[in-house]
């Protein structure tokens, strides 16, 4: 395997680590302090493809490589841990399976503005209160299908970017069986009446990185807003967290070359 950047991946790097050394990075302190969501330099990376990493570019996005991406990812938590945590939630956690099983209505609807940075941010909502590793036999939250609507109840925990999101993608329970076919991804738009959005978790660090509970009360979404095919929900995540981890990887990196 060659381990070597292609000329194409060294130039991107020199770009995002400018765009980082010069916006991110020298804001990365207030960020932590505070806790505020660093708007005004992620409503700058739209441009720069950061918020579209591996969509495609007919939706508006960068298309990048992988070892792209990942540098990306290395880059960003080089300059801001919190930061770049949201930003690969929104990237690799939410877009990546939208990319992957996302109707082509869904896709037209959803990823132009949100790899674009013209809408706001999207997350990732598998976790519930008595669900973690676990969650093909602990996800409580329901969605039940109702003329042509899907009809969601339940409590999540720990969505990372909930208050700073137009679109959740919620694992749902479908099928009260409780196989490996009875979870599916539903898309849930952040104001659709309902949701409740709970002030943001006061954590040890990563505090501009926004983690909250939310409860879904007889939330109702089109049928046609499920994501892929009904029940292969469980499998959808696991591939999403497996794609997630190389960026995981990337970000830890540029956390500890920072620290070094
Ligand atoms: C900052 C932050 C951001 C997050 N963002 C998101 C997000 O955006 N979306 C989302 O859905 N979730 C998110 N999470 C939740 C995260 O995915 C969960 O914390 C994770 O899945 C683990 O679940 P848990 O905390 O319930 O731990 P548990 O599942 O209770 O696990 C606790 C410990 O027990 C061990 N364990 C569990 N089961 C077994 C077993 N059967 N045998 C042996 N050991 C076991 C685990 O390895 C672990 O060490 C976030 C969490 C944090 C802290």
């Amino acid at each position: 395997m060659d381990f070597q950047l292609t000329e194409e991946q060294r130039q991107f790097r020199h770009v995002v680590h400018e765009f980082m050394a010069k916006e991110l990075k020298p804001t990365a302190r207030h960020t932590d302090e505070t806790g505020q969501f660093n708007w005004p330099v992620v409503k700058k990376m739209g441009p720069l493809g950061l918020l579209g990493l591996e969509v495609p570019e007919k939706y508006g996005g960068a298309e990048l490589d992988p070892v792209s991406a990942t540098i990306a990812a290395e880059e960003l938590g080089w300059a801001c841990a919190a930061t770049a945590l949201a930003i690969g939630a929104h990237n690799s956690l939410a877009l990546g399976p939208i990319v992957r099983y996302g109707s082509e209505a869904i896709k037209q609807e959803w990823l132009p503005k949100l790899a674009t940075g013209q809408g706001k941010l999207a997350c990732l909502s598998l976790t519930e209160p008595g669900a973690g590793s676990d969650l093909q036999g602990g996800v409580r939250t329901t969605a039940v299908k109702e003329g042509d609507s899907w009809i969601i109840d339940g409590s999540k925990m720990w969505m990372t970017n909930a208050s700073v999101s137009d679109l959740m993608v919620v694992l749902c329970r479908t099928d009260r069986g409780g196989g490996s076919h009875s979870l599916s991804h539903i898309l849930i738009p952040t104001d659709t009446p309902g949701i409740t959005i709970a002030p943001a978790e006061k954590k040890m660090g990563l505090k501009g990185s926004p983690t909250h509970a939310v409860t879904f009360d007889e939330v109702r979404v089109p049928l046609a807003n499920l994501l892929g095919e009904e029940g292969r929900g469980l499998q959808q995540t696991l591939e999403t967290l497996d794609h997630g981890r190389v960026g995981i990887g990337g970000l830890a990196l540029g956390i500890a070359q920072a620290a070094y």
